[in-house]
């Protein structure tokens, strides 16, 4: 029976405040009123105040996103070859522009509704948007039929996916109300289920760059991700991957572009060669393309290194649009003018370095957004070499710095700085962390 005509917004937001369990209909009644009106932005604010504090149970979280889910368009194909990957963001995070190819290499499917750079941490979209002409903007039918044909494309966020979600999210970024796995579970879920994959791999990132910065909130986070997915009757693994060191060396649009075309021709820095190879093999099994993980990686290690993944991102940058041969002549890719390196001081080994610093710089730099209206430079950027437990020698370059005339008091401040807080060395070895803290 439907009892919607006795919800008021106040008993909802209070039965919540007071901690009781709501219904699936008081749920849909109150983001519906939200999206469509009436319900006022204050009373959504409260709403979210009081879940931040009280949390939902499994059978909320689930309400909550089939609510945001439902008040957009949502994808179907029934393939289970069509398998997506979702990064929870962190600093040098291109990881996807090598997995997708070579998961795809290996007959997956891949749906990529990707976003953009939030905080000190970068967008796919906004990488991929540095090569000339390549477009991100394609309707969901277009969408649909590039994938069903050529199996992977790439497009931003549109309106028809999960509006509820915009809204929303842009209220919880003005009521201190962000930071909640079940807010965050919703948030990711309903756009991903949107896509209509049969399965997902989420590469929850952890440590100092990374939104969780523990292994404890991350775990929390990766299994609230994956049980949400298997509530909706989708298939989902995980990965804890480390965040305390950027991943690869590259910061920044153009840089980490030229990155990952290396590592397409498998000269890329290991940790992210590491790193996207096992995301690759999880979606590998998920897709039934493999029937284990060790069988998944051979695939997926075969894929790269016989150049079939370049070939699968070299057509995926045909068919949006760019002149692939950008992958050949990456010094065609916009960068800004004005290199400068930075040398160890003195020998030592790395104990710390603040991740979320050099994510951050990215951004005074121009690589990122203060505002959502601003426009990003593709060509700044960095280059960090360290990881935490690297040896480093007096003299060693550690950092190179792609600037613009105008930018030299940011580089003053990294003289000044670098030693002190974006890198901490020790006389003593220090141990190094595990590229892949836990999976499942
Ligand atoms: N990414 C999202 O899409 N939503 C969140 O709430 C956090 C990260």
């Amino acid at each position: 029976m439907d009892n919607s005509d006795f919800f008021s917004p106040v008993k909802i937001i209070a039965k919540k405040r007071d901690g009781h369990e709501l219904t699936s209909q008081e749920i849909r009644w109150f983001i519906e009123g939200f999206t469509k009106g009436p319900i006022s932005s204050a009373q959504m604010g409260a709403f979210l105040m009081a879940i931040y504090l009280k949390k939902l149970t499994e059978s909320e979280k689930v309400a909550l996103t089939d609510a945001m889910l439902y008040s957009g368009t949502i994808l179907e194909f029934s393939d289970p070859s069509i398998i997506d990957k979702h990064s929870t963001g962190g600093v040098g995070d291109k990881a996807t522009f090598l997995l997708a190819p070579i998961a795809h290499a290996c007959g997956i499917k891949i749906p990529m509704v990707a976003g953009r750079g939030l905080g000190h941490t970068g967008g796919t979209v906004d990488k991929i948007e540095a090569i000339e002409n390549f477009q991100t903007k394609l309707s969901l039918e277009e969408f649909s039929t590039s994938l069903k044909k050529y199996g992977m494309v790439l497009m931003g966020q549109t309106e028809d996916i999960a509006p509820a979600d915009k809204k929303i999210y842009a209220l919880r970024d003005v009521t201190a109300t962000v930071e909640s796995i079940e807010l965050i579970t919703a948030s990711i879920m309903s756009k991903k289920l949107a896509e209509g994959a049969a399965g997902y791999v989420f590469d929850v990132k952890t440590g100092q760059g990374a939104f969780m910065p523990t292994l404890e909130s991350s775990r929390a986070l990766a299994l609230s991700l994956c049980e949400t997915a298997k509530r909706f009757s989708r298939k989902a693994a995980y990965v804890i991957s480390d965040m305390n060191s950027p991943l690869g060396h590259a910061i920044g649009h153009s840089l980490e572009l030229m990155e990952i075309f290396e590592a397409l021709k498998g000269k890329g820095p290991k940790d992210l060669e590491d790193l996207s190879l096992t995301l690759a093999a999880k979606m590998i099994v998920l897709g039934q393309k493999a029937t284990n993980e060790a069988m998944a990686l051979e695939m997926a290690k075969e894929a790269l290194y016989s150049g079939k993944a370049l070939q699968s991102f070299r057509e995926l940058l045909e068919r949006q649009g760019a002149n692939s041969s950008i992958i050949d002549f990456p010094e065609k890719l916009p960068i800004a003018p004005i290199k400068t390196l930075f040398h160890a001081p003195k020998d030592g080994y790395v104990s710390f370095i603040d991740t979320k610093a050099l994510g951050l710089f990215l951004v005074d730099l121009g690589g990122g957004r203060k505002t959502p209206q601003d426009t990003i430079d593709f060509g700044v950027g960095l280059r960090f070499f360290p990881k935490i437990g690297s040896k480093i020698s007096k003299d060693d370059c550690v950092l190179e710095v792609y600037s613009r005339k105008g930018q030299e008091h940011l580089l003053q401040y990294l003289e000044k700085n670098l030693w002190s807080n974006f890198l901490l060395l020790s006389s003593s070895p220090t141990k190094s962390n595990p590229l892949i803290w836990e999976s499942l």
